[in-house]
């Protein structure tokens, strides 16, 4: 044993690539932290969990992301696993979690990794491009996501949800996003520090409330420059100058949709990490699902989900005023981008033919 703290990670394979991707991120994160370091607690769930046992969600599973110290989650969703009234299970897991362990900022770095061809060609970094690099903050537990499974639709006519945005919501993913921007400490080549609110606060009522919710815990954050931006402008704005934004918080179903958008600059869904943070709990996997047309088969690239390992070392690091680990992290990302840079070794989502396996031993090996 080193002297250093170790950790407990509640780890849940799930279905489709869930399995191959966190295996992979496991012997890295492993390797890169040394004995002892990590111990991952594997526990059941998801979709094929469902149908094995009729539970989406056991309770010592529940129990092991409340007690331990971060959440480690391979991807939740399996075309056919139904309810017994025909509803898909889908990601229901993932979603329960969410809400039970109260993981209000679900936090996406968009980045451009050295030896990744972006599709913007001015921003390419093979074409000395200017860069991309942000992240998107997407409120996790309310928005146009509040109704979740409350909808109604009327004598099959009709069908409504509601949009639901709260002070306490907003306040807490707003201050989230301030507070990231203050630590990012000018990521902009500008050496500015910015904030920029993603809303349709022209439009609607609740979106109007969520921009003016910001804009009172931005005085709480004097250093940080804040920034309004519509959902639909920014779409725009994150193909034409992505160069402009350091982080961006957003309501849950814009933050859906423009963190896809952003993936896809920077090399798309295999390669994105995410973490979904509260006050007590932390659940990282990659962006992407469960895959299943490819499941099984050893052809998923584990990037995202050991870029969503290096998320959880960085946030228990931080958590636990540990800077060792937070150099382990800095080290396996050194490792993707080297082995990514070098090019003998390309995921097959990045037009590639490296498997799963190939791709976790390439990076290994990268471990300096
Ligand atoms: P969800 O409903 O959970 O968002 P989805 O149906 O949008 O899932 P994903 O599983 O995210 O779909 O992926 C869409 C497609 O992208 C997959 O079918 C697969 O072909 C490809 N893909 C996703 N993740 C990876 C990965 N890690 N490696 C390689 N290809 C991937
Ligand atoms: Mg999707």
């Amino acid at each position: 044993m080193s002297g250093h703290p170790s950790y407990r990670i509640a780890t849940i394979e799930g279905d489709g690539i869930g399995p191959e991707v966190t295996r992979s991120a496991m012997a890295v994160l492993a390797e890169a932290c040394g004995a002892g370091r990590l111990d991952f607690v594997m526990v059941p769930g998801g979709a094929g969990h469902y149908q094995a046992s009729g539970e989406v969600l056991p309770e010592e599973t529940l129990k092991a992301c409340r007690e331990l110290d971060a959440t480690l989650h391979g991807a939740a969703g399996l075309p056919g696993a139904t309810y017994p009234d025909g509803t898909e299970v889908g990601n229901e897991l993932h979603l329960q979690l969410r809400f039970k362990l109260d993981l209000y900022a679900n936090v996406r770095p968009i980045k451009l990794l050295k030896g990744v061809r972006s599709p913007l060609r001015d921003f390419d970094a093979g074409n000395a491009g200017r860069g991309i690099d942000y992240v998107i903050v997407r409120e996790n537990t309310e928005g146009l996501y509040a109704s979740r499974g409350a909808g109604v639709l009327l004598r099959g006519e009709v069908a409504s949800d509601s949009l639901v945005v709260t002070r306490k919501g907003t306040s807490r993913v707003a201050r989230f996003a301030f507070d990231l921007a203050s630590k990012r400490g000018g990521a902009l080549s500008d050496g500015k520090q910015r904030m920029t609110v993603c809303d349709k606060a022209n439009i609607l009522r609740s979106y109007a409330f969520f921009r003016s919710v910001c804009e009172e815990v931005h005085a709480e954050f004097p250093g940080v420059e804040i920034d309004y931006a519509y959902a639909d402008a920014i779409t725009v704005h994150l193909l034409k100058r992505p160069d402009f934004y350091d982080v961006i918080v957003a309501e849950n179903m814009f933050g859906d949709i423009i963190s896809d958008l952003g993936a896809a600059t920077v090399g798309g869904m295999g390669i994105s990490p995410s973490g979904e943070i509260g006050d007590g709990h932390g659940l990282f996997q990659g962006a992407h699902g469960s895959a299943p047309d490819i499941a099984g088969r050893d052809l998923a690239s584990p990037v995202a989900a050991i870029l969503s390992g290096v998320m959880m070392l960085r946030w228990l690091a931080d958590r636990h005023g540990d800077p060792a680990l937070g150099k382990d992290a800095d080290r396996v990302e050194r490792a993707v981008e080297s082995v990514l840079e070098a090019g003998d070794f390309v995921p097959t989502d990045l037009g590639g033919k490296t498997r799963c396996s190939e791709m976790t031993q390439a990076i290994l090996g990268a471990l300096a």
